[in-house]
């Protein structure tokens, strides 16, 4: 689960972490307030969205009018800003051409940039440990950075055994390239970073920009910040900064329901019961040639509840064109789950093409429940003949 800047800025300021003065705005009138609140010109108006590169990002509505992240010297200034980004979609080099919609601001102070540094916290997966990740390279182009000139990025890992001791922040101190009081900073800094990070169960936490003011403080300047979704029932007001969250509003139906559902960009609607006949499901589809709209595991144990629910997020998508369901009656029985689809295909009127193929425990009382029903469902005996069927369904329909 990720977190917006402003949710991540609280989040360190709460454990410990200077960071720069700022209120989060949700429409003009906010932002003029949160703007007021703060002690002085200029500030900086920062789109609030789940992806990196606002600063050179542009807005599709209007490219040339400015990026995601602006520096603005007085008060009409953040209204008349803030007003040309709200509710615009943001395009950058992380998100899709279409770019993602600006629905929340972070009015910041403007702080005097002295340094830029790069400074982020994860777990390395081939040693094991939760690792610092420095480079005095800091600022919009750590990407370029890692290709042009990796020496200039440095990793210090942290034993398990000791977490972190002084000598961790020293080289951290050193890997950066600071000296004097900020160098001090830098130590206590680390130290806050990585206390939050393993109290958090956070995977990720990436500071680009860190930055040392030109009056000499050490502050991190952007924050992105995502967590261990396996262990968020330990840690009940971050899952609550995720809800409050835009992540995609079918998403997080689908996580209220306990399914485990992940948006795409396709057009077939896939039911399956399993990760891994959700992944064979998806894979055969590709090789009929079409995409699928979503991955779908409605799990083993699914209720017919359950099942109704994954038709309600399926098909409140309007990207999708047909329906797959693919479901093995292994813990399920197919009878039951084929009257789940009947329950739900009647009360939300389904309009798109609906492909159902079923084995297992009960199949042919499953089997005859659907074509007894009445509805327009198209039955098929194994996976290929199930994608062939919806393929060609929807291009029919098409
Ligand atoms: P990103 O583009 O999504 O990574 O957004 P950032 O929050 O990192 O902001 C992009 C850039 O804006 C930073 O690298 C800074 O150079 C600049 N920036 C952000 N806040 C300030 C500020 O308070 N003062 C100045 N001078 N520049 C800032
Ligand atoms: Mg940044």
């Amino acid at each position: 689960m990720n977190i917006y800047e402003y949710q991540a800025m609280a989040l360190l300021n709460e454990r410990g972490v200077s960071v720069v003065p700022g209120y989060m705005a949700a429409s003009v009138e906010e932002a003029v307030q949160a703007a007021e609140k703060l002690s002085s010109a200029p500030y900086v108006i920062k789109s609030q969205i789940l992806a990196g590169g606002r600063g050179k990002g542009h807005f599709l509505e209007a490219p040339t009018e400015g990026g995601g992240v602006r520096l603005v010297s007085d008060l009409a200034a953040v209204k008349e800003q803030a007003a040309s980004m709200l509710g615009r979609r943001l395009v950058t080099a992380q998100t899709d051409a279409q770019g993602i919609p600006v629905e929340k601001l972070l009015i910041t102070e403007a702080i005097s940039i002295g340094r830029e540094f790069y400074l982020s916290l994860l777990v390395d997966r081939k040693t094991g440990r939760v690792t610092f990740v420095a480079s005095p390279e800091g600022g919009m182009d750590i990407e370029a950075v890692a290709k042009d000139k990796p020496e200039a990025i440095h990793r210090i890992a942290i034993d398990p055994a000791t977490g972190f001791q002084p000598h961790h922040g020293r080289m951290i101190g050193f890997a950066l390239g600071l000296s004097g009081d900020v160098f001090k900073q830098g130590i206590k800094l680390a130290a806050s970073l990585y206390k939050a990070f393993i109290e958090s169960d956070i995977s990720l936490l990436e500071i680009n920009p860190l930055v040392e003011t030109t009056d000499g403080k050490l502050l991190p300047v952007d924050a992105k910040v995502s967590f261990d979704d396996n262990a968020l029932f330990r840690h009940s007001s971050i899952a609550a900064m995720g809800e409050a969250g835009a992540s995609d509003p079918l998403e997080q139906e689908a996580r209220q329901a306990g399914l485990s559902y992940i948006k795409l960009d396709g057009s077939i609607g896939c039911m399956v019961n399993g990760a891994g006949l959700a992944m064979g499901t998806m894979d055969i589809i590709q090789l009929h040639g079409e995409m699928p709209a979503n991955f779908l595991d409605v799990g083993g144990g699914a209720s017919k509840e359950k099942v109704a629910a994954a038709f309600r997020i399926i098909l409140s998508d309007p990207s999708v064109k047909g329906i797959l369901v693919n479901i093995f009656g292994g813990i399920m029985r197919c009878d039951i789950l084929a009257e789940g689809i009947i329950a739900a295909a009647r009360e939300l009127e389904m309009t798109v093409p609906l492909v159902v193929r079923l084995e297992g425990n009960n199949v042919n009382e499953g089997k005859a429940a659907l074509v007894s029903s009445g509805l327009p469902i198209i039955t098929a005996n194994d996976l290929g003949d199930a994608a062939q069927k919806i393929v060609a369904a929807i291009r029919q329909t098409a």
